[in-house]
């Protein structure tokens, strides 16, 4: 059974996390890679905007480790899943490292100077660390050239344990060609670092687009944050994954609008008819984004889609319910996520807004209340 709170004055606008679809996701990316391969929940950025606490409780003992961006989001981690393996995708700055040592945070590193740092902090027992390498994303790693003398000296400090390999990719969802000679290569540099010592390392490079598309080059563990959302980076994915958010918000006042009157800043719509129009108490300040605007997005209400009217404004945007004369103050709108038969995709507002899912998520902003539903 779904428990939920019912809306209360306060959910204007508020996004309801389902747990349950949280875990199916989990469970399709197992089924995809088989149990062999290891599983890093990415939570950083509070969890892609759905709440890092309640996401870290629903996946504990369902995933081998938890990605995260900096300290404080690993601290945060701990603060809920008191013994999680908590790995730090990309750079610590110097003043963060004794704490990441101290709690046995595993970092990123991606330099032999950071190597060298947290060797130098290490206490009685070695310092866990993954070695990051840079085969293509050209954003943080020790570059793939210069990697084997990096790990040749690294191998060498005490204090440090390199227990991981680690890499990035760039197009896993764009570049297929490209991606598949990255694969090969980061492959057969983890060979020749395991041949200069690099014992038993934990092995990990696809993202998830591609856990996706290359799943038989998964090595031992993948870094999935978007799909576990309910949102796939390649579309042949979608159908087996589930939202996990559903953004809603209400409408708070319904008029008509005559024909030829201007809609919201700028005028940039005008009625041609006799216009019903809800006003809906969600806008960019929400993380409803001011580029939707003019772009064809749809809210659903009543399960049927209705176009927003001109500008996105800062907490209210305008919704033709034309269509729908039932409609009444008050009432569930859903920006994101399924109502009846029909669903918004972040894929689809990303489209519109001119950006990616990732940042539909992450942009959802603190005023929008989180619901969490789940089994009881
Ligand atoms: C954010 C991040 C991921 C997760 O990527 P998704 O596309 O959301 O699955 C994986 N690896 C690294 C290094 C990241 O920064």
């Amino acid at each position: 059974m779904k428990t939920s709170t019912a809306p209360t004055p306060s959910h204007r606008t508020w996004a309801e996390i389902d747990l349950d679809a949280l875990r199916h996701n989990v469970a399709a990316v197992r089924a995809h890679l088989g149990a062999r391969v290891q599983i890093m929940a990415v939570v950083k950025a509070n969890a892609y905007g759905h709440g890092v606490g309640p996401v870290v409780a629903a996946l504990a003992g369902r995933v081998e480790m938890f990605g995260v961006a900096n300290l404080r989001e690993a601290l945060e981690v701990r603060e809920q899943l008191a013994d999680a393996a908590v790995f730090i995708l990309g750079p610590a700055l110097p003043e963060e490292r004794a704490a990441i040592v101290a709690r046995r945070f595993i970092p990123a590193v991606c330099s032999l100077d950071e190597a060298r740092a947290y060797a130098a902090l290490a206490g009685p027992e070695p310092c866990a660390v993954h070695l990051k390498i840079d085969t293509g994303m050209g954003r943080v790693g020790i570059w793939e050239d210069e990697a084997s003398a990096a790990a040749r000296e690294i191998l060498t400090l005490p204090g440090l344990r390199v227990t991981g390999l680690a890499s990035h990719l760039p197009v896993a969802d764009e570049d297929d060609a490209f991606t598949r000679a990255q694969l090969a290569r980061f492959h057969r540099l983890v060979a020749a670092l395991r041949a200069l010592g690099v014992s038993q390392p934990l092995v990990h490079v696809e993202n998830s687009a591609g856990i996706i598309g290359f799943p038989a080059q998964a090595e031992d563990l993948v870094r999935a944050g978007l799909m576990l959302y309910g949102s796939a980076p390649r579309p042949e994915f979608q159908p087996r994954l589930r939202a996990v958010m559903t953004w809603k918000t209400r409408v708070t006042l319904l008029r008509t609008a005559p024909a030829g009157h201007g809609i919201s800043y700028g005028r940039t719509f005008e009625t041609t008819r006799p216009t019903r129009v809800a006003t809906l108490a969600v806008g960019y300040a929400d993380g409803y984004q001011r580029h939707l605007s003019g772009r064809g997005a749809e809210v659903l209400i009543r399960g049927v889609r209705c176009p927003v009217l001109g500008r996105v404004t800062m907490d209210q945007i305008v919704a033709d319910v034309t269509a729908l004369p039932e409609v009444a103050i008050g009432e569930e709108v859903v920006l994101l996520g399924r109502q009846g038969a029909e669903e918004i995709l972040a894929a689809e507002l990303a489209t519109k807004a001119g950006t990616i899912a990732w940042e539909i998520f992450t942009g959802v902003g603190p005023r929008v209340e989180r619901v969490y539903l789940f089994r009881k």
